[in-house]
């Protein structure tokens, strides 16, 4: 049998809410998440090879991005736990050997979840080149087993262009955008790990009496969303690990704070940061916006305009 080649696109996300609404005993947390899809991607080539031997050979090269291609990237790991989930037969008894290629744009360890995006893209493309015809219903499984941001990467992957993510941020509810969001991305050029800001979450801050119920944020983003309200949504931005990140790193709060001076309609960071984005009401806004920014940051400062969507 010649070889298969199959290719997928991750996309990388931002949240436009992120409440944090409290510790899990598996040790994450229950998230309440508005995920938005950006149009900034990695693409995954998977070459698959029957071979003679029993069981999986795989390699994976990264090339765009300093990430090492080994066992730790997430698109080997992907590939390895679809193999034991779906143990696909090689013909005539025999395994297969997997070579994954990642072209990877998306910055990394930066909130955008480009790991998960490059693991949802390769469990796609591998699901085509071995004919398992899981989809992605049959994928979720394996998708959550990766890492809490997965499932909606793997609907983003798939065409899903934003959700609301609860229980650990992967139990999903489409959100259809009433109109395309633009983005300011603003990459601070630092990695930073999720575990390490958690470490330092000292948990939920007690609520003030009256004070909407944890999640709310999350609903009226999500509404605001499907109804192409972009000044409400830009208006209800929120991130419960801004404080931390912002305390771990320098300058970050002032850069926030920046890009609203820049005339960002709200701004907020994602994720576990360090990226920060602005909302613009058009590509040409997002544009002026990303322009007064460089005139007001010293130094060198990776700023992109990027489609939600
Ligand atoms: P998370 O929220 O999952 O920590 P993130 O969006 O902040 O993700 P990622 O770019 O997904 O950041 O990378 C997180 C870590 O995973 C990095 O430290 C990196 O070394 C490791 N990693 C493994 N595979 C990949 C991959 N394919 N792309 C990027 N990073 C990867």
């Amino acid at each position: 049998m010649a070889d298969r080649v199959h290719l997928a696109v991750g996309y990388a996300k931002v949240n436009l809410t992120l409440e944090v609404l409290g510790r899990r005993d598996d040790g994450y947390h229950d998230l309440a998440t508005c995920f938005l899809r950006l149009q900034l991607a990695d693409r995954v080539e998977v070459r698959v090879t029957p071979r003679r031997e029993p069981d999986l050979a795989l390699g994976c090269r990264v090339v765009g991005r300093p990430v090492e291609g080994g066992a730790g990237n997430l698109a080997w790991r992907a590939a390895e736990a679809l193999y034991r989930y779906a143990a696909p037969p090689g013909p005539g008894g025999g395994g297969w050997s997997v070579s994954i290629r990642l072209t990877k744009t998306i910055p990394v360890a930066a909130g955008l979840a480009g790991g998960s995006a490059d693991a949802a893209a390769t469990l796609l493309a591998l699901d085509r080149a071995w004919d398992l015809g899981l989809g992605v219903a049959g994928l979720e499984p394996v998708a959550r087993s990766l890492g809490a941001d997965v499932p909606f990467a793997l609907w983003a992957a798939a065409g899903t262009r934003a959700a609301v993510g609860r229980g650990r941020g992967d139990r999903l509810e489409p959100v259809q955008p009433g109109r395309t969001c633009w983005v300011v991305l603003v990459d601070p050029g630092l990695g930073l790990g999720t575990a390490r800001v958690f470490a330092h979450y000292p948990g939920p801050v007690s609520r003030p009496p009256g004070a909407p119920p944890p999640g709310a944020a999350t609903d009226r983003v999500a509404r605001a969303l499907a109804e192409g309200d972009i000044g409400q949504v830009a208006a209800g931005l929120c991130n419960d690990l801004e404080a931390v990140t912002f305390s771990l790193v320098p300058g970050l709060a002032e850069l926030k704070a920046k890009l609203l001076a820049a005339g960002a309609l709200g701004a907020a960071m994602s994720g576990s940061g360090p990226s920060l984005f602005g909302l613009a009401g058009s590509r040409r806004h997002a544009r002026e916006v990303a322009g007064r920014l460089g005139k007001l940051v010293r130094g060198s400062l990776a700023v992109r305009v990027v489609a939600g969507r």
